[in-house]
């Protein structure tokens, strides 16, 4: 049946009316809803199309409903979706293997959200603490960061706006400012356990790590036996234009977090780790879906598909031409410090414009994302290709021009 353009608008508004009267209250929405996606599109409930440069947050990798993610989700619900955390099952196996054959880790650990694979990790230094290290606890983590919105990871953080909400805080995290080694060397002391970082932060507005710095940190650790933990969350699989962000650096982590991108939208994290640190005890970490067939097999397809196509190298090449055409804006626009790698880009705007630009973008069908009032990322799908980008410099330039006419 045609719908009619007012049956479908009516559709909406119902949609939106009901959103409001059932749906918990987090944070501020548009008036639209997001029905379907494809490649690098999305489309709402109004047939309107978005081309996308948020990919869920830096989740669908792959872009929208890729075929082998839903071919994999197919095949493994029609065998085992749920075993229990108690038992092995291969897709679980085969998908660890994977995991540390191209990380270089020994160790996997699954869990199905970030902030849960960032928990484990800090349990796991902990752990380390407690047996290796006279009970050792605090962990150095770098101002602006970002590590989840479980209470301890809200710890860990360290924004600034967050240092008095849900208060008592989870204690033994010290924040350090990013890319001051004297200052993390300050920090240490007798109950320092591990440091965590990640080595772009994401949600902090793009801000890279130094080569020296993170070189520091590692000769830090080294020295004081204790764990280098790198979330990778957001820079993992692929999307700084290495598989890993610290390829870049020539340095290995102790443990490696990783989420987002590794389900390609279907919720999956996981911690990495190396035999030495293989130290938990039965009972010490677990999780009722950590490592369950459904998740295993999705994690698989979409890891092996990012690996098989080189989607890294995409991102490389891809993020090299968003920063050429970004610079050719800024000759006409007040586009400054364009930053970040691969597919990991972020860049200056008037203070106050970054939220108006995503808004008019948005009503103009592109989604990019304002994390700061003074800054817009750009974290599109692995697969964009040239003529996306195109379109997204055509709409951003004619976006911002009018605002600022
Ligand atoms: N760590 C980093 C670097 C992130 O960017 C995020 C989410 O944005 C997280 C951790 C938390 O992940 P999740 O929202 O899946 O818990």
């Amino acid at each position: 049946m045609i719908q009619t353009e007012t049956a479908v608008t009516t559709q909406t508004t119902g949609l939106l009316a009901e959103a409001d009267k059932s749906i918990l209250f987090t944070t501020k929405r548009p008036s639209i809803v997001m029905e379907r996606g494809e490649g690098m599109f999305m489309w709402d409930t109004e047939g309107k199309r978005y081309l996308d440069f948020i990919a869920g947050w830096a989740v669908n990798a792959l872009g929208h409903s890729p075929a082998v993610l839903r071919e994999a989700l197919a095949e493994q619900s029609g065998t085992l979706v749920h075993a229990s955390p108690a038992y092995y099952n291969k897709p679980m196996i085969q998908f660890a293997e994977l995991l540390t054959h191209i990380s270089g880790m020994d160790k996997a650990f699954f869990a199905s959200s970030g902030s849960e694979a960032n928990e484990s990790a800090i349990k796991l230094a902990r752990k380390h603490g407690a047996k290796k290290m006279n009970g050792a606890y605090e962990i150095i983590t770098v101002k602006n960061g970002f590590h989840g919105r479980t209470l301890a990871m809200m710890s860990a953080t360290g924004k600034p706006e967050w240092e008095t909400l849900f208060a008592p805080k989870v204690d033994g995290f010290k924040h350090v400012p990013i890319n001051d080694l004297d200052a993390c060397f300050a920090a240490v002391n007798n109950n320092t356990c591990a440091i965590m970082l990640e080595l772009i932060q994401g949600e902090g507005g793009v801000n890279v790590v130094d080569e020296a710095y993170l070189y520091g940190l590692r000769k830090i650790c080294d020295m004081y036996g204790m764990p280098l933990i790198i979330d990778e969350i957001q820079t993992g699989l692929g999307r700084t234009g290495k598989l890993f962000a610290f390829e870049h650096y020539g340095i290995k982590p102790d443990i490696l977090t990783l989420g987002k991108a590794i389900g390609g939208g279907f919720p999956l994290s996981a911690m990495l780790t190396t035999d030495k640190y293989d130290i938990f005890e039965q009972g010490n970490q677990g999780g009722t879906y950590t490592g369950a067939p459904l998740s295993m097999a999705a994690g698989y397809a979409v890891v092996k598909e990012i690996a098989r196509s080189n989607l890294s190298r995409n991102a490389e090449l891809q993020g090299q031409y968003l920063k050429v055409k970004l610079s050719g804006l800024s000759l006409d626009l007040p586009i400054s410090n364009i930053r970040g790698k691969g597919l990991l880009l972020a860049f200056d705007v008037p203070e106050g414009l970054g939220p108006k630009l995503a808004a008019a973008c948005q009503d103009a069908g592109l989604l990019i994302n304002a994390p700061k009032p003074s800054a817009i990322r750009l974290m599109p799908p692995l697969i964009v290709a040239q003529e996306h980008s195109d379109l997204m410099i055509d709409i951003l330039r004619r976006e911002m021009s009018s605002l600022l006419a």
